[in-house]
């Protein structure tokens, strides 16, 4: 069955660039829909990434094609171009961008939906040793990294540990360091001559609770039930230094640590500095009440890249898709010849997961909920947001083969050969081992 397609705008429509084709980008395409407009969306990827299961692709439970979704399938429904590539600049003036291949293209109107990468604050060595999980190349370098490291313990044998930091107790790091903890309940199988209490997983975070944004409640359900699950949980801790195989605390203390995960803070990619655009704080672009970017008539941001000083939102989906929509419609008003709108934000509440039959749901108004309800929400509100039933069933069956299976049928999910210098680096001899110093 052949997809139907939308009518093309006619040749002398305006014409409108959306860089970034996560979820702000696409919903500004969404938006433009039916607006007769020349619609290109330009990402670096082929795909779209669904990155609030990036984790459960580093820890072997989806695989890398579930969270990612060709773009060209989403434009291929509607009179949007695709164009592979990367903003390299912005001449607003001349209203054009350039590529990173030297491409010029001209816009009437533009939105920047390019979200963010890793901020490291000044942590001596993070940049070389911390492991990040903002894309899915992230994703599964982490995935082939720690399977490299449980290779190594697997030769290693019985003396030895294999210690994973997370660094950051928000909604990213305890899914991350929950995740891991399901992935020690299953090396029985998929590592059957490394013993569970070999594998030490620490998530170090420097605020006093977890999940700072949820209610008190359910930021000590959250600390509990990692803790359950054997997940050392060091709160009011600072990192200020990571080297290969060590994390360095503030206090002076230090902590074997093979594999650091950063889930501790965002900021705009340095790139965007060039792009000649105001920005605030975390390098965000700076965005009136309509999102269009201050000082300028035809740019707009969204999502995660965008910064609202009159109403600073959490860099999650929800804001970056109620974002990206709310530009599309601005800039179909503007065509129209429509007065512009300001940008209200509807807060529909929010969720993070811990594990299998573990998550905290807080609606916008009160309402809150934990354990399996929780838990189930959040798959079933996951699988509904992943683009593309394909995407969804394979990563329904790979999620209930995750929850349902592992620990005595195996099945994570393997990657490509180990990083060689992963699998050659030393794992720590546990004190009183044979050969331990
Ligand atoms: C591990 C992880 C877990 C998360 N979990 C949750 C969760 O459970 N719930 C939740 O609500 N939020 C979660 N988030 C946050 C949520 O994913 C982001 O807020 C959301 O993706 C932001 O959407 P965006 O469109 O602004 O940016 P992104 O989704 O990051 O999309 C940006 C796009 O721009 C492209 N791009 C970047 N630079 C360029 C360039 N120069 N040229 C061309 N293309 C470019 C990228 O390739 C990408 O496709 C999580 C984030 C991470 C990293």
């Amino acid at each position: 069955m052949r997809a139907r397609r939308r009518r093309r705008p006619a040749e002398d429509a305006p014409s409108v660039i959306v860089v970034g084709a996560g979820f702000a980008g696409l919903a500004a395409v969404r938006a433009l829909d039916r607006v007769g407009a020349k619609v290109t969306l330009i990402d670096k990827n082929v795909y779209s990434t669904f990155q609030p299961l990036l984790y459960q692709v580093a820890t072997g439970g989806l695989n890398p094609g579930d969270v990612a979704y060709p773009v060209r399938a989403f434009t291929s429904k509607r009179a949007t171009r695709f164009r592979l590539g990367e903003l390299a600049g912005i001449e607003a003036e001349s209203q054009k961008i350039t590529l990173t291949d030297g491409t010029v293209l001209s816009y009437d109107y533009l939105v920047l939906a390019t979200g963010v990468s890793a901020a490291y604050y000044g942590i001596t060595g993070a940049a070389e040793h911390i492991l990040g999980l903002y894309t899915r190349r992230d994703a599964i370098a982490l995935r082939d990294h720690i399977m490299a490291r449980l290779e190594r313990l697997d030769v290693a044998g019985p003396g030895h540990s294999l210690n994973i930091t997370v660094a950051g107790g928000g909604a990213t790091g305890v899914e991350v360091a929950g995740a891991l903890a399901e992935l020690r309940t299953a090396l029985a199988t998929a590592f059957p001559e490394v013993s569970e209490a070999d594998v030490h997983i620490r998530l170090i975070e420097m605020a006093p609770v977890l999940l700072a944004p949820f209610h008190p409640s359910l930021q000590s359900y959250a600390y509990r039930q990692l803790g359950r699950r054997g997940v050392e949980v060091l709160l009011n801790t600072k990192i200020r230094e990571v080297t290969e195989n060590r994390v360095l605390l503030e206090s002076g203390q230090n902590m074997p640590s093979d594999v650091t995960v950063w889930a501790a803070g965002v900021t705009a990619p340095g790139a965007v500095a060039g792009w000649g655009l105001p920005q605030g704080h975390g390098g965000r672009l700076l965005v009136g009440p309509g999102l269009r970017v201050k000082g300028q008539d035809r740019i707009f941001a969204a999502g995660d890249v965008a910064l609202s000083e009159d109403q600073p939102l959490a860099q999650l989906a929800q804001p970056a898709i109620q974002m990206g929509r709310h530009a599309g419609k601005e800039i179909a008003r503007a065509i129209a010849g429509r007065p512009a709108e300001a940008f209200r934000y509807h807060d529909k509440g929010i969720m993070a997961t811990i594990g299998r039959r573990s998550a905290v749901v807080q609606l916008a108004h009160g309402p809150r909920f934990r354990g399996t309800i929780a838990w189930l929400a959040w798959l079933a509100l996951h699988l509904v947001t992943l683009l593309g039933g394909r995407n969804r069933l394979s990563a329904l069956l790979n999620l209930s083969y995750r929850y349902l299976m592992w620990g005595h049928a195996g099945g994570v999910i393997v990657g490509d050969d180990p990083p060689a210098a992963a699998l050659a680096a030393p794992l720590l001899q546990q004190p009183g081992s044979p050969g331990a110093a």
